[in-house]
């Protein structure tokens, strides 16, 4: 065995206590160690301190002007301070927990520091203090993540045995053909350049490779995953009555938009076809994406199999449940919606009937995937939240009944980033087009001062027989929090229209009948003004409302207020979205103003992405948005563009497959297992 696969204690200096340290960095091989990055690098290079930022490492040089003050506290903790003289200023310098160094210290004797700057106390924290003014050496000096008592010094010095040792044995992944086309540093010299680099050229090329190299291998693994899906042959093929499905859109309300139009020939596409789908449906709000799964989902029936419709919520399971009843009305099929209010012996009976494939259609929410809902012949699922699926849950999915073909639907516009990442296996179509005759949603921002403004304005939307929704953020009065409670806030309101005005009020702790009863008014207009959570944020259409009032909007996120708004906006009247906030920080100011300045959910995803990161986009729970070692999506997004395009080249070429140069991605990909009984080499 090489040595480069051996555990860490086969170098020098590594015994089995600091293998236990590497161990919780998870680094085992001496392999691992090499490829223990550092996740960003100071700048040791000398600097005048008028250049220097507040609050960042620096390096400068000077003369001791005081003789060292120390004091004690603490356990065993104390602090040396005295000035130095750097350039034009005289600065204090901290030093911790190194009292011996008192001793050593001289008046005029020249030093040179590395620390924290505080620029407005002219005073810096020394990290590392050297006598003399010698050239800084290491001018970028790597910063690694480190657990426990593991010192930067010991890492590097392993890093540097592991790349003295077993130099020789470095093995390059990447194939000539893609290392000459970009320019990239080969491995071994990159290894050096990311551990030991002599300037901040090396640091660009060694990252310029990795992180190159971190995005193929990931996109190899999903393009790959994405073939296999593909032509694991146990896919099955719907022959839908296409003249069924061509009256059905004949007899809508309304004409498709052409975005729609491609998004079902896609669909219908690969229905026939026997290779299972896995598509992605992106569209913005109000793009009309109801009426896309429905023409799949008679598609799917009238080719003889059963569907199943996933939604996020219960309410919107309950409103598909009746407009899917509603547009089905002459189509003859047998729909049901189970949700956990379906219990005891009608749940049995229901999924009995489920089991004999007497139900084409059943809709619900996450209940529809547990072990014990077994279809007859399930075709075709459709879920309307995609992002609390990741890659796993989503294979889960898959492998429900006979590999029935699947849609997944984003309630907003992702990134693309993040699509071609999170959700990188599937094939995606987007409808980024309204219907006809909508008119742009006004947005506006106003401060706490103007409620009454507001107020009147509702007033006379409800006069003339619209309706509007009020937003809170919290359900009843909290103790811990200061924002507006859908409770208070309804109160406040039945006094305030009464008492020709209804006002409604709606939350997650409501009964589902409870729920029900009130959505029922809001969609006859018994109901003018519906106060409520974030319950309604996704999916709940309701046409004839044209306002949605947000209380405290600072306390929601881009994609969550584009989601609320777009609670209107649909149909062909003028809608008004009013959020009312008092931002305590620059980054909420942003996301409020974006939010006035478009009502484009692709742009506004985009701008999301970059206020938050990708780790935040979706929110904490089950992200599915993986982690690179040294690559960033936002950051490097033009890489992974590259990258993505070069791996689906690849997966299809027989050159990827066969020749010796593409044996290093080969290895590597065996290696991480998502190809499990199917090896590539
Ligand atoms: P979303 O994409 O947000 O899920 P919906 O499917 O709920 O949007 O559609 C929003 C509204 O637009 C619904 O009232 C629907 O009937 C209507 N709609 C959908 N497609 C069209 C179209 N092509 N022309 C006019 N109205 C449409
Ligand atoms: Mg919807």
């Amino acid at each position: 065995m090489a040595i480069i696969s051996e555990k860490v204690t086969r170098l020098k200096g590594i015994g089995a206590e600091s293998a236990e340290k590497l161990q919780d960095l998870s680094v085992d091989t001496i392999e691992d160690l090499l490829e223990y990055y550092p996740f960003r690098y100071d700048d040791c290079r000398l600097i005048d301190v008028n250049q220097a930022q507040h609050d960042t490492k620096i390096t400068i040089s000077g003369f001791v002007q005081t003789m060292p003050v120390s004091s004690f506290f603490g356990k065993g903790k104390s602090r040396l301070s005295f000035k130095m003289q750097t350039g034009q200023h005289l600065i204090s310098v901290n030093l911790f927990n190194q009292p011996y160094l008192k001793n050593k210290l001289q008046l005029n004797q020249a030093l040179t520091v590395s620390g924290k700057w505080d620029r407005q106390r002219l005073a810096i924290t020394a990290s590392s203090l050297k006598f003399g003014h010698e050239n800084v050496t290491n001018q970028f000096e790597p910063v690694y993540h480190l657990k426990g008592d593991l010192t930067t010094k010991a890492l590097r010095k392993w890093i540097q045995q592991a790349l003295i040792t077993c130099s020789e044995e470095i093995q390059e992944t990447l194939p000539k053909q893609i290392l000459e086309k970009y320019r990239l540093a080969e491995r071994r010299q990159a290894l050096q350049y990311v551990h030991f680099p002599q300037s901040n050229e090396e640091v660009k090329q060694a990252k310029r490779r990795f992180v190159y190299e971190e995005f193929l291998l990931f996109q190899l693994k999903m393009q790959l995953l994405r073939k296999r899906i593909k032509e694991s042959g146990n896919g099955i093929a719907q022959p839908y009555e296409e003249s069924k499905v061509n009256h059905f859109v004949q007899t809508l309300p309304f004409s498709l938009t052409s975005a729609q139009i491609k998004v079902v020939s896609e669909i219908l596409h690969d229905l026939k076809s026997p290779q299972s789908m896995n598509r992605l449906l992106q569209g913005d709000v109000g793009a009309g994406k109801t009426v896309v799964a429905a023409i799949a989902v008679l598609a799917a029936i009238s080719a003889g199999n059963q569907a199943a419709f996933m939604a996020p919520t219960e309410i919107l399971a309950e409103q598909h449940f009746q407009s899917l009843t509603k547009m089905f009305s002459q189509e003859g099929i047998r729909i049901e919606l189970l949700t956990s209010s379906v219990k005891g012996k009608s749940r049995t009976e229901l999924l009995s009937r489920l089991a004999q494939g007497d139900v084409d259609l059943i809709i619900g929410t996450h209940a529809l995937i547990q072990k014990d809902v077994i279809f007859q012949k399930l075709g075709l699922v459709i879920t309307d939240e995609q992002h609390r699926f990741g890659v796993e849950q989503r294979k889960v999915l898959r492998e429900k009944g006979t590999n029935p073909d699947v849609l997944f639907m984003t309630a907003t516009p992702i990134p693309r980033t993040l699509a071609i990442t999170v959700f990188g296996e599937m094939d995606v179509s987007v409808m980024n087009e309204m219907p006809v005759g909508r008119k742009e949603i006004k947005t506006s921002w106003v401060k706490t001062d103007q409620l009454e403004q507001v107020l009147r304005f509702v007033k006379e939307q409800i006069v003339k027989g619209k309706q509007a929704y009020v937003i809170c953020p919290l359900i009843e009065e909290s103790e811990k929090l200061d924002f507006q409670n859908a409770v208070d806030v309804h109160g406040q309101l039945v006094r305030y229209f009464a008492p020709t005005i209804q006002v409604g009020l709606m939350h997650g702790r409501l009964t589902s009948a409870e729920k029900d009863e009130i959505m029922q008014k809001f969609m006859k207009n018994q109901i003018g003004i519906l106060v409520s959570t974030t319950v309604v944020e996704v999916g709940v259409n309701v046409p004839n409302a044209t306002c949605m009032i947000i209380y405290n909007a600072e306390r929601f996120g881009i994609s969550q207020l584009h989601q609320l708004r777009g609670r209107v906006g649909r149909g062909e009247e003028q809608s008004y979205c009013i959020l009312i906030a008092e931002p305590k920080n620059e980054i909420a100011v942003e996301r409020l103003t974006i939010m006035t300045e478009t009502n484009d959910g692709f742009y506004l995803s985009e701008r999301d992405l970059q206020l938050r990161g990708p780790g935040d986009f979706f929110g904490k729970k089950q992200s599915g948005v993986p982690e690179f070692k040294l690559a960033d999506m936002v950051n490097d997004f033009h890489i992974l563009e590259i990258a993505r395009e070069d791996a689906a080249k690849l997966v299809n070429s027989n050159a990827f497959w066969q020749q010796d140069d593409y044996q290093g991605l080969r290895k590597i990909l065996n290696k991480s297992g998502i190809f499990e009984g199917e090896k590539l080499d």
